[in-house]
């Protein structure tokens, strides 16, 4: 399925907008205020309606809703788009309890925005709702379309691993800096920048093979943990680390963990992550561009050896960054 069919006029309804405010003596333009007026009135609206009727039909047939890829799992982005029978002037959705922002592209006429399902979601049907603002005719637009969540495949290779025990019996001031970077992550990684930076596919960070994917459990000193949140590359300490899209830079600092962690925001909700460096070549609030250099790999905080650990995270939920890099966007 690569277009979704077309919207039924059921899944559609007009709303009054806020800051319409119907005036004493002005026509109203919606039935549900035929009941405040007289016969005379109401005459008037029937027509009005009748012309909002013939008009309304035919626009709500020519909503075109789709998802890239076609197929939504759990754990993957999702490229909304979006094509209304009508110029907007701002579109904006939830999906997943999550606020959508969209951009519109002039040249295809669509608007679009990037989103996800959290790899705990359920299988099942998930509305997108959208909500259109028309500044010339002061009204806006409410449009549901469901789409169906599939169950993502990811591999359950487990893998027996030793770690040192200051990760797994850290001292007391070992577990301040573990809480320390508790605190900074909770601070910095569910920060949502509405607006768009990030412009065109996102690009691996490293040009290096893969040593395990996103989804995988891993195996700790025979304990399980929780589903790998990243991609691993298999890189010697030293290679230079690529932004994986514009944006600006949230944090580039040493955590516990993480090690030597550059984080960048690329709008819309989307954050990418890069850890376990040995050198930033960037600094907080710097403006990176897809594929500059934002420091060195390493194997700093909690890492068996050097490799670059990279992770996409949506508005709090880690998504699979190889499905972002292979996601063709706009
Ligand atoms: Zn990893």
């Amino acid at each position: 399925m690569s277009f979704p069919k077309s919207l039924q006029p059921s899944q559609i309804m007009w709303r009054r907008p806020p800051f319409a405010k119907l005036r004493a003596g002005s026509r109203p333009s919606l039935r549900g205020e035929a009941r405040r007026y007289s016969a005379t009135t109401v005459a008037a609206i029937a027509i009005c309606a009748s012309l909002l009727a013939a008009a309304l039909p035919a626009s709500a047939a020519t909503w075109t809703i789709q998802a890239r890829p076609a197929r939504l799992v759990n754990g993957a982005p999702v490229l909304f788009q979006v094509k209304p029978p009508a110029k907007l002037d701002s579109l904006s959705g939830t999906w997943l309890g999550h606020q959508l922002t969209f951009s519109y592209d002039a040249s295809t006429k669509t608007w679009f925005t990037l989103a996800g399902v959290s790899i705990e979601t359920t299988p099942g049907k998930y509305p997108l709702e959208l909500t259109a603002e028309r500044a010339a005719t002061k009204t806006s637009l409410a449009v549901t379309h469901t789409f169906a969540v599939a169950r993502a495949q990811y591999p359950q290779i487990k893998v027996e691993l030793t770690v040192e025990k200051k990760f797994t019996e850290p001292t007391p001031e070992q577990q301040a800096q573990i809480a320390e970077g508790v605190k900074i992550k909770q601070d910095y990684l569910s920060r949502v920048t509405p607006a768009r930076e990030w412009d065109g596919s996102f690009t691996a960070p490293a040009d290096a093979a893969i040593s395990d994917v996103f989804g995988s459990q891993r195996i700790f000193n025979g304990k399980a943990q929780s589903p790998h949140q990243g991609l691993d590359f298999r890189v010697p300490t030293g290679t230079p680390v690529a932004a994986m899209n514009a944006g600006t830079v949230l944090l580039a600092r040493f955590l516990y963990y993480e090690g030597g962690f550059v984080v960048i925001d690329h709008g819309q909700g989307f954050l990418t992550l890069y850890l376990h460096l040995s050198e930033f070549k960037v600094k907080e609030g710097d403006q990176v561009k897809r594929g500059q250099i934002v420091g060195l790999s390493g194997g700093t905080g909690r890492a068996t050896g050097p490799h670059l650990h990279v992770a996409v995270r949506w508005q709090g939920t880690y998504l699979d960054p190889a499905r972002l890099i292979q996601l063709p966007l706009p």
